[in-house]
């Protein structure tokens, strides 16, 4: 054992403490959607998933992912072994049909879909621009990638033209990318994509953009970012994103990631992602509840996109009346900016005193200063659930806000 590894690490964490950043496990187990219980059976009101159409505990779900049980509980290998199963060619097709690409293909996270895609795709001598509130699993790509890495300000389209215009003055031969979130995971808020589909036009750029938080979320049938300017503009910019990567773990209920695209950029990571060759395929049950999901949110979109846009609108209304500062937007991740990274524990903790669980986000995962309650609303959310939290976070603010200027006066 190295004494001096072990030293440095627990003189890290031990900072880390200090500074109120050190991350722990809270088990928890879901009776609904929407209420989890904990080790010891007291019950919460969880405004913090992913779930965004609470189709983790749609019957239909869970009855795909108990018979998919009947051939065998793991995949046995990886896709280009043994571990290809019917779900899993069936889902991808599935997937296609629903972004209107020609192809797509499973990952077994989101975070590993970035990974392989972004450094299978972007070689030494490429250059990646990437924003700079990009998804960690996307930074983490481009990192491990030989691409140099230009990250641009968040949703600046005049910042990205002029990296680009820098780095074309040295007229090598490369290719260019562009990666952006299409919802941003912690702010909620939105890619400009027909401005960066115009800038990929104009450069020759790969367009990849990470529908993580939004399949299933925006758009009217909830297909994502390319629907959502669709609906807005009337134009249908699919054609121009090269590739639209996603997750099965928010919206669609269980586990695992995607990608889709033309078929030739199917087939090259096929034979040269490394995430997806050398990783053992997902089981059989887990890709049976994602290929339910989709399906219930290709019959059923206009449903769960009408209540999921409700509850946000309910939500964020009240929220803006009782004079918090919510970060404007119309997903359903609701951050609430707090600031000092303290009174945002301290928040967080008094919620869960009164039986409700939102997750109180920190740097590193948002910039120093503007720590933030980051509350999530989904499909299943009664109005009942959301005007009782919007009003306990509302007295909660109030007293914390009454406190803290005390704490000030007595300083
Ligand atoms: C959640 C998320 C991922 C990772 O997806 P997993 O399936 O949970 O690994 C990737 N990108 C974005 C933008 C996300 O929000």
């Amino acid at each position: 054992m190295n004494q001096n590894l072990e030293n440095k690490l627990k003189e890290e964490l031990y900072e880390l403490k200090n500074h109120n950043l050190n991350r722990t496990i809270d088990d928890l187990r879901f009776i609904n959607p929407t209420k989890a219980m904990n080790k010891d059976g007291m019950e919460y009101l969880v405004f913090g998933t992913n779930n965004y159409l609470g189709l983790t505990h749609h019957p239909d779900v869970i009855e795909a992912s108990k018979e998919a049980n009947d051939y065998g509980t793991g995949s046995t290998g990886s896709r280009l072994t043994t571990g290809a199963s019917f779900g899993i060619r069936e889902l991808e097709k599935n997937i296609s049909e629903f972004k209107s690409t020609e192809s797509a293909l499973i990952f077994n996270t989101g975070y590993m879909a970035n990974l392989g895609v972004i450094y299978a795709l972007a070689k030494e001598n490429d250059i990646i621009f990437s924003d700079q509130l990009n998804h960690a699993s996307i930074i983490d790509g481009t990192k491990i990638s030989k691409a140099k890495v230009k990250v641009y300000k968040h949703k600046d389209t005049v910042d990205l033209e002029n990296l680009i215009l820098d780095e074309l003055k040295s007229n090598k031969e490369l290719n260019l990318f562009i990666v952006t979130d299409g919802v941003f995971s912690m702010d909620g808020d939105i890619a400009p994509l027909p401005e960066l589909v115009e800038i990929a036009n104009k450069y020759d750029c790969c367009l990849i953009i990470d529908d993580a938080h939004a399949t299933g979320v925006i758009g009217k049938n909830g297909k994502g970012t390319v629907e959502y300017f669709k609906d807005k503009t009337g134009k249908d910019l699919s054609k121009y994103v090269d590739l639209q990567i996603g997750t099965l773990s928010k919206a669609l209920a269980s586990e695992g990631g995607f990608v889709t695209g033309k078929q030739f950029y199917i087939d090259y990571l096929i034979n040269k992602s490394r995430p997806f060759i050398f990783s053992t395929a997902l089981s059989p049950s887990t890709i049976a509840s994602a290929n339910t999901a989709l399906k219930l949110l290709k019959e059923n979109s206009k449903r769960y996109l009408n209540d999921l846009n409700e509850n946000t609108k309910l939500m964020r209304k009240l929220l803006n009346n009782g004079g918090l500062t919510v970060v404007d937007g119309e997903t359903p991740i609701i951050p609430i900016i707090i600031g000092p990274t303290d009174l945002t524990n301290k928040f967080s903790k008094e919620l869960e005193k009164e039986g409700i669980l939102v997750s109180a986000i920190r740097p590193p995962s948002v910039p120093k200063g503007e720590s933030r309650l980051r509350l999530t609303v989904i499909a299943t959310h009664t109005k009942k659930e959301i005007e009782f939290t919007a009003k306990t976070i509302i007295k909660i603010w109030n007293k914390l806000k009454k406190e803290n200027m005390e704490i000030k006066l007595n300083e």
